[in-house]
């Protein structure tokens, strides 16, 4: 499922291709992931001007010309195909856009959970989303409030679209691994070096995975190379990059989740702990991270 950094890359890609141009015709071949309708879709934007398009979470959003916005979710298996880059109809195809010029933008969909909707209050619209993890507003201060007096564990919180919108589950092992957190660790069990470890790892994460195009793990998302970058999501049974003890796979939610268990433990150290044969092990752990990012060129 395309998270944050897929749905920015995606954006990036298209908005050269879209902006500017007109809606001239929109066909949906699967009126029941459109809303309100097709055809309200369709006479809300045929004729308009696209005047920008971004992301907000995982929606790709078209602005158009004279009010109103188009908000595509791709959901499992959504993507975008350019009509030019493809000779022959893909089957899956479930909306196209003609634009002037004659260009078509396609919407295709295998599984089908995808949806297209126009609204004309895009605020209203995602009201239900929380705060933008790579906002100004995404702050050390906007998380600690996030997390405190909260018992809830830390990964279906981190997955929670209503507290923070575009994480899903790549970038949630991602960030918890970065930041030696368990993802069973209640929230609020979280001291404030601990909440600010999360904080920069998940915008270090995001980051670095927007520049990478987003990450190819099958074939409804094809062209990131974050994959070759990820330190846990996926690896269960390699090492870890850290200190080499195999990755594990565990249940969170129903969602498949992979950790280092020595580099994430269940329950917090003491900073300085009793004298045991792990202490001065746990802390070189640590240390590799910070070295690694001071001599990033
Ligand atoms: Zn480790």
């Amino acid at each position: 499922m395309p998270e944050l950094p897929e749905v920015e890359t995606i954006v990036r890609t298209y908005r050269p291709r879209l902006e500017g141009r007109i809606i001239r015709a929109f066909e949906s071949s699967w009126p029941r992931r459109v809303a309100p309708s097709v055809a309200v879709v369709r006479r809300r934007t045929v004729g308009r001007r696209i005047t920008r398009l971004h992301r907000r979470a995982k929606y790709i959003v078209f602005d158009l010309e004279a009010g109103g916005h188009l908000l595509v979710h791709l959901r499992m298996s959504g993507r975008f195909e350019w009509a030019a880059d493809n000779p022959d109809a893909d089957r899956h195809t479930r909306a196209i856009w003609t634009l002037d010029g004659d260009d078509a933008l396609w919407f295709v969909d295998a599984r089908k959970f995808g949806r297209i909707e126009w609204t004309a209050d895009l605020a209203a619209a995602t009201a239900h989303l929380g705060i933008e993890p790579l906002s100004r507003g995404f702050t050390v201060a906007r998380l600690t409030s996030l997390l405190r007096g909260r018992a809830r564990q830390l990964k279906p919180l981190l997955l929670d679209q209503s507290l923070i919108a575009g994480l899903g589950n790549i970038y949630v092992d991602e960030s918890l691994f970065r930041s030696g957190l368990h993802p069973l660790r209640s929230a609020d069990s979280l001291n404030a070096d601990e909440r600010a470890a999360l904080h920069e790892a998940i915008r270090h994460v995001l980051r670095k995975a927007i520049r990478r195009h987003g990450t190819s793990i099958d074939w409804i998302y094809p062209d990131g190379e974050m994959q070759d970058e990820l330190t846990a999501y996926g690896r269960t049974g390699l090492p870890c990059v850290r200190c080499r003890t195999p990755i594990e796979s565990l249940r969170v939610g129903q969602r498949g989740t992979h950790i280092c268990p020595r580099c994430q433990p269940r329950h917090r150290r003491r900073p300085r702990g009793p004298n045991r044969p792990g202490g001065t092990r746990v802390s070189k752990g640590a240390a590799p991270r910070r070295r690694r990012a001071g001599t990033r060129p």
